[in-house]
């Protein structure tokens, strides 16, 4: 049997022009959206699914960890603050099994620097509520959005992307812009324009995070917690078992969520049938993986740079992990070097695979988001846009640059 067979060639209908389109809705994609659209941009965002907030609400990860760098100090602002804020605007969720402490109120207005210090910025959310909220909020701004859409193609001639293709509901179309952001967490658009990318070679532990309602309360189960990087790993931890997932593989994500829905199915079930006090409430419509490809860009940024000034500073993160580190995140990381109208956003920026598991998390999506956002609306060559221009823009937005702008 050959392998094989030549698809029939077809031109497709315009579908939209824009200046900005953005491809996946997660946080990233979420706030890139917000952001070029308060620079003015007609702008587009893409999704598969037919919710926004991707691994954050479609995947219940709902806990959005800390804008701070766990000494008293906020390094992230602008849309992830905003972002936080929305997140939590109707209530926090109990914390799951695993956090005892699900907002810290030292963080609010009126919160002291004393208090805050033994705290950290973060909070566990709705993911339903979110997901709607964020919604909304892109609605009321003026982005367009398009729901159950998957980009699946892209015209690129001259080192530029004219076009993506697009396949949903109504069939087949092409849409046309000036700037595009590969928000997909998988850099799914950088592969398919050609773009230099790299994958995460040690692969993604099955998870498998799923709500329950137990004790009169919705409760986080964390089944599959951590997947720390190699250089970290102790000899003999769990984390040194099991299958490993590229999370790029049809068949492989399809085994991925058959297992990973029979390891919520036993672990519910462990506890007995359902009952006043104990029912299945939720469980997540995409896979939970990690860190499966990513841009390989103009710059990779490492973990071993933190407390680095980068002159090109988009904005800042801490290190979720531990308290101490900040990293200043350069624009380098969102491009590439082949395609000029592209850039990505969240966790598929240009990092090496030690410096992806702090960055890939949702503070820091919506803080390269913003970037990317603004980035696009303001240029359709990533690479030749003026860095202080872009800097200005995001410092007008109430995001600090630096780690020496930082005060307590
Ligand atoms: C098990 C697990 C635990 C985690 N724990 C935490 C935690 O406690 N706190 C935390 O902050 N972070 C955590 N993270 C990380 C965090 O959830 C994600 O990395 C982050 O939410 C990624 O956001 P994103 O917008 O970059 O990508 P995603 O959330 O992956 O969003 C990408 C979006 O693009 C869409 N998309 C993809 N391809 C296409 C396409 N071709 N066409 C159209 N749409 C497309 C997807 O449907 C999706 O909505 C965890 C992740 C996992 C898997």
């Amino acid at each position: 049997m050959a392998h094989t067979i030549p698809e029939p060639s077809r031109d497709v209908p315009i579908s939209g022009e824009y200046d900005v389109v953005i491809v996946g809705g997660g946080i990233a994609g979420i706030a890139a959206a917000l952001a070029a659209r308060r620079q003015g941009a007609k702008t587009l965002l893409i999704e598969k699914q037919f919710l926004l907030g991707g691994l954050a609400t479609a995947g219940l990860i709902a806990i959005y960890l800390p804008l701070c760098d766990g000494m008293g100090r906020q390094v992230s602002f602008g849309l992830a603050e905003e972002l936080l804020r929305l997140s939590v605007r109707h209530g926090y969720e109990p914390a799951g099994d695993h956090h005892s402490q699900y907002f810290c109120p030292a963080w609010l207005e009126g919160g002291s620097p004393q208090a805050r210090a033994g705290e950290r910025f973060e909070a566990e959310f709705n993911a339903n509520l979110f997901a709607i909220l964020c919604e909304q909020q892109l609605l009321q701004e003026g982005v367009a959005l398009l729901y159950g859409t998957s980009v699946c193609g892209a015209k690129v001639e001259n080192g530029r992307i004219k076009a993506l293709f697009i396949e949903n509901k109504s069939g087949r179309s092409a849409i046309l812009a000036r700037s595009f952001v590969d928000a997909s967490g998988d850099a799914d658009l950088c592969h398919l324009a050609g773009e230099h990318t790299a994958t995460f070679a040690q692969g993604n532990v099955l998870a498998s995070w799923y709500f329950q309602h137990t004790g009169g309360r919705f409760a986080l189960r964390m089944l599959g917690f951590a997947d720390i990087p190699d250089k970290y790993k102790q000899p003999g931890s769990e984390a040194e078992k099991g299958r490993r997932y590229t999370g790029l593989d049809a068949q492989e994500l399809s085994e991925l969520t058959c297992a990973s829905h029979a390891n919520i199915l036993a672990d519910f079930l462990s506890k007995g049938g359902i009952s006043p006090d104990h029912a299945l409430a939720n469980i997540a419509t995409t896979p939970q993986v990690r860190m499966t490809r990513r841009l390989d860009g103009a710059y990779t940024l490492d973990d071993a740079q933190m407390h680095t000034a980068f002159e090109d500073s988009i904005g800042m993160i801490g290190d979720w992990r531990k308290p101490g580190p900040v990293y200043e995140l350069p624009y380098r990381t969102l491009y590439g070097n082949r395609i000029a109208n592209l850039c990505s956003a969240g966790r598929c920026i240009s990092v090496t695979d030690a410096m992806w598991d702090i960055s890939r998390v949702i503070p820091a999506c919506a803080v390269t988001g913003q970037a990317a956002g603004t980035a696009a609306a303001l240029t359709g060559n990533f690479a030749a846009l003026s860095v202080p221009v872009l800097q200005a823009a995001l410092r007008k937005a109430g995001v600090p640059l630096h780690e020496g702008e930082l005060f307590r």
